[in-house]
């Protein structure tokens, strides 16, 4: 028998929040009706809010992130057609396999997994393509199996640099709703997000951003596609209806996240409390003396820290523990990283106190689990930073005091 809360400090599905979980709690409903649009086109609005887009298009498909990534390519490559992509970590290398099984001539750029986009080495590629044979570039804004976030703006200096023409693709999955994300001044020309991580909701619904120059290109984009087609969905989306039967549970959610998100926390503040969390997390897994997966400082996931266990332990036995002695689901680590990674997700509906439980069962587990862990030091390092911040140290406040 287990007793009060099983813990979710993965990097998706993440925690429902209980006002989003009740406001999906409602008889179904014509997805025909005369009023159906109201709510939709409030969604549109705020979705493009969300990505930081006023000029391009919002679209919601059923499916999840991945499916998300399909519907952006078929609508806008050709068959065969030139990609550059780079792999830093599981979900980067889903993408590729993605790109490569529909038939895209798939040049990839393999980086070490801890690091960020190889920003340098796309330059590179993109300036010794002379006859813009490119035509598309793939980033993973956050790559979720390491704790990485590499910097998008940088990536688009590099197109601009070299005058390049190629649409630009970003994965936002882990991302879109928690850390900045500019899809207009980054000149992102296809966003890719999922319902599952930032927007607390279930999973069910892939999400796009479709820059003009997208649109423009998946007019005569020639890959096979007919469920994802952008065409139907933005004819039917014009008046706020769907092609075919839209998960309209889901939709109320949203419209309560996006209030949430937007409104009632607002955007800006999101993304502050999720770097003051992830800092805390950060500085626990530092006082217990162990590394994350990122390379450098500047690479730090807000949303997602990929922790590398000592040598000696088992980082499955560590997720083993959590789960089974403790109710508490981690991350685990994923492909290469397998059985020497466990992550903390601390994305959507976080705050301090379930960090600091996040840290409390992590030792507890790591412990267990044969590591040299000092009991309290990641917890006690998380909450002087929580109660006190940066500048100000404990003696200091109690002096001020
Ligand atoms: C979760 C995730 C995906 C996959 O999304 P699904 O919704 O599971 O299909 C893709 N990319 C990143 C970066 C993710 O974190």
């Amino acid at each position: 028998m287990q007793t009060g809360q099983t813990h979710l400090f993965i990097p998706g599905p993440t925690n429902v929040p209980e006002a989003v979980r009740q406001s999906m709690n409602v008889p179904m409903q014509d997805m025909r009706a005369p009023d159906f649009g109201a709510l939709t086109l409030s969604l549109f609005d705020d979705l493009k809010e969300l990505f930081s887009t006023k000029d391009g298009t919002v679209m919601m498909f059923p499916g999840s992130g991945t499916g998300a990534w399909e519907a952006a390519i078929t609508n806008t490559l050709n068959p065969g057609d030139k990609v550059l992509m780079s792999r830093y970590g599981q979900f980067s290398t889903l993408w590729v396999q993605m790109a490569e099984r529909l038939g895209l001539d798939v040049e990839v750029i393999d980086v070490p997994w801890g690091a960020g986009v190889p920003v340098k080495e796309i330059g590179r590629r993109l300036g010794q393509d002379t006859h813009d044979a490119i035509k598309a570039v793939f980033v993973t804004h956050n790559e979720t199996a390491t704790g990485v976030t590499s910097d998008l703006a940088a990536v688009r200096r590099v197109l601009d640099e070299n005058f390049h023409d190629a649409l630009l693709f970003v994965d936002g999955v882990s991302s879109i709703g928690s850390l900045d994300f500019q899809m207009d001044e980054w000149g992102v020309d296809l966003a890719v997000t999922g319902s599952q991580k930032g927007l607390m909701l279930p999973a069910g619904l892939g999400f796009l951003g479709v820059s003009e120059k997208a649109m423009e290109a998946s007019k005569t984009a020639t890959m096979r596609r007919a469920f994802f087609e952008f065409s139907d969905m933005v004819n039917m989306n014009r008046d706020g209806y769907f092609p075919y039967t839209p998960p309209t549970q889901l939709l109320h959610g949203l419209r309560k996240s996006l209030d949430r998100i937007l409104r009632e926390e607002g955007l800006e503040n999101v993304i502050a409390r999720h770097h003051r969390l992830a800092e805390g997390v950060r500085r626990g897994v530092s006082a217990w003396g162990l590394d994350l997966v990122a390379e450098h400082h500047t690479l730090y996931s807000d949303t997602v820290s990929a922790i590398r266990v000592p040598q000696d332990v088992d980082a499955c036995e560590v997720l083993h523990v959590a789960y089974e002695d403790f109710n508490t689901s981690f991350g685990s680590g994923l492909a290469r990283l397998a059985g020497k990674v466990f992550r903390i997700g601390h994305l959507g509906d976080m705050n301090e106190g379930m960090c600091l439980t996040a840290l409390s069962v992590a030792e507890m587990s790591l412990a267990r689990a044969g590591a040299h862990i000092q009991l309290g030091s990641g917890v006690g390092a998380a909450q002087n930073w929580f109660a006190f911040g940066e500048e100000i140290t404990p003696p200091l406040r109690v002096a001020a005091e």
